[in-house]
């Protein structure tokens, strides 16, 4: 190779590679055979591979697909399924969960027979005939999982057979393709036995040459790589380069990304040592991963990558049809011994001794090993090798999970060792096991979390079937085991703290758990594999790790630290009748671990008690397990072994007893994990299954003793209370703390009936649920990780409980435990803490008494039913005398205790609960026998157990107990009745009854009572609420419009808001693009209003069920961006809202200014308001806001009784009256429009007027609104397309009364469609309050105040002539100038507007004037319909519609429309065929909706100005059509009624000659733009986000670089995908992201995403933004961040809902500012 000489490596070098290696091909330059075949479509390449039965799927996930697992059909946690074959296989109702590749690399395993419990039957990948068969079978005969025999690993892997594409080929050929590749393979495992392990930087040039190299020529040419890290961004890495190396920036851009691509680069090469030492050096200051080493080993690295990746092309390659071979001859190379011809030079490479521990490593196993010397793209191509020779056979399978599985094992367990004892050098981890082992819990190796993966492969590698089987049938893995398990035994040690405070509280203990804790998981799982054992086998692995664990604690072995552990000491002890020989040690004393990894071994081998049977240990000759540990070991030994996690137990006692409180945080931080829920059955339950097997295997009096002992209560229950080592509350606690632990080693049966794991998971469930319902993760939280993690969990959770699904926005789904099944709760399980105990005993009791009819009802312990194994003895424990004197002591001592002190001691309740659960739990065991020893055996003052239970029996004192006690005697009464009857008190019959009707009728009163005083309790405090609320109802009755005199209190300054002083309602002006217009060029919109309903103001129906019904079928049909509304029909303006607060003018301003001020002290934070854009937060609410604006009470004018036609006749003669006014002609646009020049944002006149010093005053809230208002009218000329004067000039700028005043009325209207009027009319909605009316007459107020600034002059301020003109606009034909004034005709303009100018000047004749702008509206709709309706006549897809629906309404609908357009011949043509094509019918319906509106907005606007002149008619039957209600509510004619009314004939056809002459002349600008009349929608994703990856190449890409984007956003205005803050789409400056690019395209100000990898939403809003909720929940009705849980997730209606309702309110702003508001947020929205 020629440039080899150089040792740079380019990509010429690697097209050279590759020519060399494909050699006979003759391939084009830079090119793969794969790609070539693929191509060329050679043999069927490229195209869908053949259904061939018995090949699985094996396609291979790139970076970012979505893959499935389904945990009830898969075998194990690494099955998964492409999208394909999951979404052809059949899931329903099963465990499934989604994840996205994160990276390249696994595979499909459908198909694959050992994958599934089950055949999955996807059509593509069907078994093999034969294995189906046997599937079959094996399902037929038992329950066994499903499982074809395993074959013995063979040394060579034969060829697969029954492929039908075989194909022959010559031995020669083959003979040289294996020997090409193992050559190659051995090339590359060559080169990698150079590589380093860690990337490290040589101190100086010195140790930088005694790298290790295989240069031959020692050169001193040397090669700086930098590798990827994922932690420093592109900016930080390019800035490196180009400092160290003097690269220029895009030189160091193409570094960066290839970085980022390929996992490391090289970024120079040179001979010049010292100067690339230095600049390796100060990369790595940065902490980047930076090599340096010889320019001949790296580019030897560089060949090895292009090798692998000449490999991976080859396993995608074929040899005619036959695409098999190839992969299946790289298989057996790879399976094959490597040929190693070292040749070391003068440093020798890192090779590690695989020899020692496999017999015959081969190539894969080195490859293994060396994976972490590999970079990203090359470890993604090996992987993806090995993967798909993973598929090619099961043998393959098997030989390869085989030799890595062993390999790894060995190779893991023997990393922990080192890792943890610190056995490293060189940041090498040494592999050879260390000499000594010393632990320390403070170095590094504890603290850097770096190792917990290790732990979890270890786990993962340990769950596998092979594996297991492993480690159960060979006792060398269980030996390294015990050597790994010994490493962390005893550490971290505490000793109890007596007299002063622990100075320096060490969190050592955090990392010590994680450690344990990670290492007890792979425990259980190794413990697990044990059933895979012969009992020969499992009595091994008992005895070796019994062994192993006295050695450490005798301290046989040197493994304990001497100063705080000494060999255990046996002491003598008498206790009742008896002396025992027991250890010696004491908890309050001595050094006491949590740690007990070797014991939680044990315990899990012990759980095999199938194996551990008296029969099945027969066979080897040992008589039980009592033979098992006593023939090797004394009893002196095993009591040695149990005391360990005796002395944790006993600790906890004193711990949650306070004994230990000046230990400080970390015991009680230890007790905690120690007794999570999640973690404790890793050690807690492991330390108490050791205490219970120990009852079975020596004497349970002397165990009893040893506990006693250990929690120093043997006085206790000897009877001298005095000379106990605790005192008082201390003393009690720990006796409670003992009983606990009794009660559970004697009651708790999972572990010694191997209870199945199923059935454990449901006790579990049943138990957390018991106390009430549950959301999921709460439920995880209370039960062990193993059993969520497993296939049965939900499918039980499911049989136990019901689910409510969530209905609002706020709830989550929860899970509430059937009314059943409580029947399997037992209240002294023992997971239940003292409180949870009594909290459920109440519920458990409450249901027995609803059900018996039991007054105080007797909660019976459940029989143990042991019916085999070793544990069958447990109950005879309950006879046990020692058993016996405790339970008499802590009843005697609880009485006496009680007596002495007057009342019952703490814990008393708790002690004897717990007494009699064991009492009675004696009797439903060994009835006889413990009725007899109980009447029996004597203890203090001579009295027996009986003596004080029936001594109880009527003390009032253990009146709780009576129903238990009585109980109690009357079980033993049965088998000894002389015992109990002499000393029960026998009442006399009479008086009993007598004195219990006394009770009844006591406790009755007494009831009453309590009652009576809860009542009047509850009173007060509802009084004082309800004092508080009438304060607010008090401010809202202030707000009625009645109440002229007061308008509520300022917010401010708590003061009456009255004409006194100037107030006003805080608001927000802001753009918006979310009014819509009519997309012409899409057919299905005019299909959508065919489907319309009638009435906008009835809520249609929704579908609320969640998960969705049918939400597979219904995602199935996916559109093109997601449904999405095209961006280009919106319509530009301004949108009011107000959030209801009010303010005095003062206090709006002094607030301002409070704002600049804080501004000014935080400079760096992002503050939820733009000060530059006059924002503020409302300080109540929160809201944003940025105007103030004048508050007015409604107009109480009744209607006019003028009949129409009269008032036009004097609105005519009026005009005609009135003097020429030329200074208000001056004042309208020149353009003829008839619009005012001084209501437009820009107009230069307002500055003018407002400078006038008697104005300066009064137009401080209307400079407000202006400002806002000119602000946005500045910089958004290019989005309007009405015509306006130029800039500068009178009338520039956006027009208030269209843009601001009618923007907001329709949007006002808009987002009330779809919801209920509640039987009234649009404006009697609930969604359209009082505050919306307010702000409409403050914003009229404010037009009102505009024109009387510029009019000032006259009286009336102006009104009259504006109104005059107004009517001369309306009535052209009645004026003798305005003919030729007003050029533009009225039909271009939007009647609405009209209507609102005249609200604002002329409220007394809007009645009037809304009669002619709903006739303007219809002939304007009918223009735009000609427009709309011209284009889709080609258009077929077209609903059939049945005959006209509102004659009554529109009468002769053909006569109007001609009649609108027959003014311009060329119109009147096309308005014909138009009509001729969609029919009468269809025509009418359009005209139905395409109006509506009006009548929406027109009652909006109405109702809130004059509301008394159109009040809600009755309208008697609720089914009128909207249109109908409105009109009759409006007091317009319908059409029908047109031919009646002469003068509106006259103004229409007035108006319609106008326009047909202006077309006839110009058809530009002639064209009339409809209103989008149906309800608004967002988007509509997929009902299961899975389904977004589903086609994610076709719905997800972005159009702006044209990939699918790594981190999308979608937009749910229009559905376009962004790439959001990627380097790929931002704006030149490289500062605004592509979401906030699109976001100005788009909605404007305000975008709304979902954004898919966060599974979130984000709002954005002019620069700021925020991540909220998702709409999507999981099957469990809760919220998913960021998929961590990975299950299916469906769309929660009432989520989505409010996201839409957010959008359509404007409430974006809003929503940002105040997450804002709450959180400390630093900025950099306009990134994303
Ligand atoms: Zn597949
Ligand atoms: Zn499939
Ligand atoms: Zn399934
Ligand atoms: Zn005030
Ligand atoms: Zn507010
Ligand atoms: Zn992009
Ligand atoms: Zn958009």
């Amino acid at each position: 190779m020629s440039s080899s000489r150089k040792c740079v490596f380019s990509p010429a070098t690697r097209a050279e590679v590759l020519l060399e290696l494909y050699g006979v091909f003759c391939l084009p330059k830079h090119a793969t055979l794969s790609n070539v075949q693929a191509d060329l479509g050679f043999a069927g390449a490229g195209s869908e591979d053949p259904i061939v039965p018995g090949r699985p799927c094996g396609h291979i996930f790139s970076k970012g697909e979505s893959c499935f697992r389904c945990k009830d059909c898969a075998l194990d946690d690494s099955c998964v399924l492409c999208s394909r074959c999951f979404h052809s296989s059949d899931h329903s109702d099963h465990n499934v969960s989604f994840f996205v590749a994160q990276q390249a690399g696994g595979c499909c395993d459908c198909g694959d027979m050992e994958a599934w419990r089950k055949p999955i039957s996807c059509p593509f990948h069907p078994l093999a005939p034969h294995v189906q068969e046997q599937i079959e079978q094996s399902l037929s005969t038992a329950d066994a999982t499903p499982r074809v025999t395993q074959r013995s690993i063979s040394e060579e892997i034969p060829f697969i057979e029954n492929y039908p594409y075989r194909v022959d080929i010559p031995p020669d050929l083959r003979d040289l393709m294996s020997r090409t590749i193992a050559y190659a393979l051995d090339f590359i495992l060559d080169t990698l036995d150079y590589s380093p392990d860690e990337a490290t930087v040589p101190p100086n040039e010195a140790d930088l040459r005694l790298q290790p190299s295989a240069d031959p020529m020692q050169k001193d040419q040397y090669a700086i790589i930098i590798w990827n890290d994922d932690k420093h961004s592109f900016d930080e890495v390019i800035k490196l380069i180009t400092e160290t190396t003097g690269h220029d920036k895009k030189t160091a851009s193409i570094f960066a990304h290839s970085i980022d691509d390929a996992g490391r680069e090289i970024i120079d090469i040179s001979g010049d040592v010292p100067r690339l030492l230095e600049a390796a050096h100060s990369m790595t200051k940065i902490e980047l991963g930076v090599t340096i080493r010889r320019a001949y080993d790296t580019f030897r690295e560089q060949v090895a990558c292009v090798i692998i990746e000449w490999l991976l092309d080859l396993t995608r390659s074929r040899l005619g049809a036959d695409t098999l071979i190839i992969k299946e001859i790289i298989a057996a190379e790879l399976l094959s011994p490597r040929r190693q011809e070292n040749t070391y030079f003068t440093s020798g490479p890192q090779i590690p001794d695989l020899a020692a521990d496999l017999a015959h490593p081969c190539r894969i196993d080195w490859l293994f090993v060396y994976h972490t010397r590999l970079w990203k793209k090359p470890r993604i191509h090996l992987k993806a090798i090995y993967a798909s020779i993973l598929i090619l056979s099961h043998p393959h399978k098997i030989a390869i999970a085989s030799t890595t599985a062993s390999l790894t094992l060995i190779f893991l367990l023997n990393l922990i060792v080192n890792f943890f004892t610190n056995h490293i050098e060189d940041k090498h981890i040494l592999t050879t096991p260390p000499a000594k082992q010393d632990i320390d819990v403070e170095s590094t190796p504890f603290r850097s979390k770096r190792f917990m993966p290790v732990f979890s492969d270890l786990r993962y590698l340990c769950h596998n079937r092979p594996v297991q089987q492993l480690i159960a049938r060979h006792p060398a893995f269980i030996r390294k085991f015990v050597e790994v398990c010994q490493v962390f035994r005893c550490i971290n040690p505490n000793k109890r703290v007596a007299s002063n405070h622990v100075e320096y509280e060490a969190d050592a203990w955090i990392s010590v758990f994680n450690v344990t804790l990670s290492l007890s998981r792979v425990i259980k799982v190794y413990g697990e594999a044990f059933a895979f054992a012969n009992p020969t086998q499992l009595v091994g692995a008992i005895t070796t790790v019994v062994r192993e664990i006295l050695g450490v604690c005798t301290l046989s072995t040197d493994r304990l630290d001497k100063e705080k552990f000494s060999k255990p000491m046996l002491h003598d002890v008498e206790f009742g009748d008896a002396q025992y020989q027991i250890v010696d040690f004491n908890v309050l004393e001595g050094w006491v671990s949590f740690h007990h990894s070797l014991h939680w071994l044990l315990a899990d081998l012990l759980k095999h008690v199938d194996i551990l049977s008296e029969e099945s240990l027969e066979q080897i000759g040992l008589s039980g397990v009592r033979d098992l540990f006593l023939r090797p070991f004394n009893e002196g030994a095993i009591l040695t072994l149990i005391d360990f996690p005796l002395r944790v137990l006993a600790m906890i006692a004193q711990i949650r007893a306070g004994l230990w409180v000046r230990n400080g945080f970390p015991i009680r931080g230890q007790l905690l994990h120690y007794r999570d829920f999640m973690l404790r059955e890793l050690c807690y339950d492991q330390d108490l299954f050791i205490l219970q097997s120990s009852l079975i295997i020596l004497d349970p009096n002397i165990i009893i003793v040893s506990i006693l002992d250990r929690f120093g209560l043997l006085s206790f229950f000897r009877g001298e209370v005095e000379k106990s080592p605790y005192e008082g509350a201390h003393l009690l606690s720990m006796v409670e703390e003992l009983l606990y632990v009794l009660i559970t080693i004697l009651g708790e049966r999972a572990s010694a009936t191997k209870l199945p794991f199923q059935r454990a998971i449901r006790r579990e469930i049943v138990h957390a649920l018991a106390a009430g319902p549950s959301s999921f993760t709460d439920l995880a939280k209370r039960v062990s990780e193993r059993m969520v993690d497993d296939v049965s969990f939900e499918r039980v959770l499911k049989d136990v409980s019901h689910f409510r699904a969530p209905e609002s926005t706020s709830d989550t789904g929860v899970y509430e435990l059937k009314d059943a099944i409580y029947d399997e709760v037992d209240p002294f399980t023992f997971h239940y803490t003292r409180n949870k105990r009594e909290e459920v005993e109440v519920i458990l009791k409450n249901r027995l008494r609803k059900k018996t009819g039991v007054k105080d009802p007797v909660i019976v312990p459940k029989p143990l039913t042991i019916t085999s194994g070793p544990f069958q003895i447990l109950p005879s424990v309950l006879e046990s005398e020692a058993l016996l004197q405790v339970m008499f002591y802590a009843i005697y001592n609880v009485i006496a205790l009680t007596n002495s002190a007057g009342t019952a001691p703490p814990s008393a309740e708790a002690i004897l609960d717990q007494t009699f659960q064991l009492i009675m739990l004696a009797l439903v065991e060994r009835p006889s026998v413990f009725s007899h020893v109980s009447v029996i055996k004597p203890f203090a003052e001579e009295k027996k157990l009986a003596d004080i239970i029936c001594a109880m029996e009527h003390d009032e004192k253990y009146k709780p107990y009576k129903s238990r006690i009585d109980w109690v005697l009357t079980e033993i009464s049965k088998h000894v009745p002389e015992g109990v009857q002499p000393p029960r008190k026998v009442l006399s019959p009479a008086a009993p009854a007598s004195d219990v009707e006394g009770v009844k009728k006591r406790a009755t009163k007494a009831r009453q009572e309590a009652i009576m005083a809860e009542m009047k309790a509850q009173h007060e405090i509802f009084s004082l609420n309800f004092e508080e609320e009438e304060d607010e109802n008090d401010q809202d009755m202030d707000e009625t419009p009645d109440d002229l005199s007061s308008y509520g209190t300022c917010i401010v300054c708590q003061e009456d808001l009255n004409e006194a002083k100037a107030f006003g309602s805080l608001g927000l002006v802001q753009p918006s693009r979310l009014l819509r217009k009519h997309p012409d060029s899409h057919s299905q919109y005019l299909n959508e209003l065919m489907t319309m309903p009638q009435s906008l103001d009835r809520a249609s129906p929704r579908d609320t069920t969640f998960p969705p019904a049918n939400a597979e079928e219904l995602d199935t049909t996916s559109s093109p961006n997601f449904d999405g509304f095209p961006t280009q029909y919106t319509r530009f303006g301004l949108h009011a809202s107000v959030c209801g607060h009010m303010m005095h003018l003062d206090c709006f301003q002094n607030y301002n200014s409070s704002i600049r001020q804080r501004h000014r002290s935080h400079a760096t934070r992002n503050h939820p308001e733009n000060i530059h854009r006059k924002e503020y937060i409302c300080p109540l609410c929160k809201s944003l806001g940025n105007v103030l604006l004048p508050v007015l009470h409604p107009s109480k004018a009744p209607a006019s009784q003028v009949p129409f036609p009269d008032w036009i006749r004097a609105a005519g003669i009026s005009v005609l009256k009135s003097k020429p006014d030329s200074v208000m002609d001056g004042l309208q646009f020149r353009s003829g429009t008839g619009e005012f020049v001084f209501w437009s944002a820009q107009d230069p006149g307002y500055g003018a007027a407002v400078r006038k010093p008697e104005a300066a005053a009064s137009t401080k809230m209307l400079d407000t609104l202006m400002l806002s208002s000119r602000m946005v009218s500045q910089q958004t000329r290019h989005l309007r397309e009405r015509p306006e004067p130029e800039v500068g000039e009178r009338g520039a700028g956006m027009y208030l009364p269209e843009d601001l005043v009618g923007y907001t009325i329709s949007a006002i209207e808009v987002a009330a469609r779809g919801t209920d009027s509640s039987g009234g009319i649009v404006a009697d909605s609930l969604s359209l309050s009082d505050t919306q009316s307010r702000m409409i007459r403050g914003l009229l107020a404010s037009l009102t105040r505009l024109a009387a600034l510029e009019l000032d002059g006259r009286p009336d301020g102006g009104r009259e002539s504006v109104k005059q003109a107004i009517i001369k606009r309306l009535l052209p034909e009645w004026s003798r100038t305005s003919l030729t004034s007003f050029s533009y005709p009225l039909l271009l303009r939007d009647p609405f507007t009209v209507l609102i100018e005249t609200a604002a000047v002329a409220p007394e004749m809007l009645q009037h004037v809304l009669i002619l702008c709903y006739y303007a509206c219809l002939a304007r709709t009918v223009i735009g319909m000609v427009y709309v309706l011209n284009k889709a006549r080609t258009y077929t897809a077209f609903q059939q519609s049945a005959a006209r629906a509102h004659a009554d309404i529109f009468g002769d609908v053909r006569m109007f429309f001609m009649s609108v357009v027959r003014h311009s011949p060329v119109f009147e043509h096309t308005a014909t065929l138009v009509f001729d094509a969609f029919g009468e019918a269809r025509i009418e319906k359009m005209l139905f909706a395409f109006t509506l509106p009006f009548l929406r907005r027109a009652a909006i606007l109405c109702r809130s100005v004059v509301p008394f002149t159109f009040p809600t008619p009755l309208l008697g039957a609720s089914n009128v059509n909207e249109y109908k209600r409105l009109l009759a509510t409006l007091g317009i004619p319908p059409l029908a009624d047109l031919p009646n009314q002469d003068t509106l004939q006259t103004a229409l056809s007035g108006w319609c000659a106008h326009y047909g002459h202006s077309h006839a002349a110009s058809q530009l600008n002639c064209g009339i733009v409809l209103d989008y009349a149906a309800v608004y929608g967002i988007v509509r994703l997929p009902l299961i986000l899975d389904n977004i990856f589903g086609e994610r190449d076709k719905v997800m890409k972005c159009h702006r670089c044209d990939t699918v984007p790594t981190d999308a956003a979608i937009c749910l205005i229009c559905g376009v995908t962004c790439c959001m803050a990627s380097h790929c789409c931002q704006d030149e400056l490289g500062i605004r992201g592509e979401c906030n690019m699109h976001t100005r395209e788009c909605g404007g100000a305000i975008g709304v995403y979902f954004v898919v990898k966060r599974c979130s939403l984000l709002y954005l809003y002019a620069g700021h933004g925020t991540f909220t909720q998702s709409p999507y929940l999981d099957v469990h009705g809760e919220v998913d961040v960021s998929m961590r849980r990975g299950r299916r997730q469906y769309i929660h209606p009432a989520r989505w809902e409010e996201v839409r309702k957010t959008w359509l309110n404007h409430g974006i702003p809003t929503a940002v500012a105040r997450k804002l508001e709450s959180t400390v947020d630093s900025g950099g929205w306009e990134t994303l």
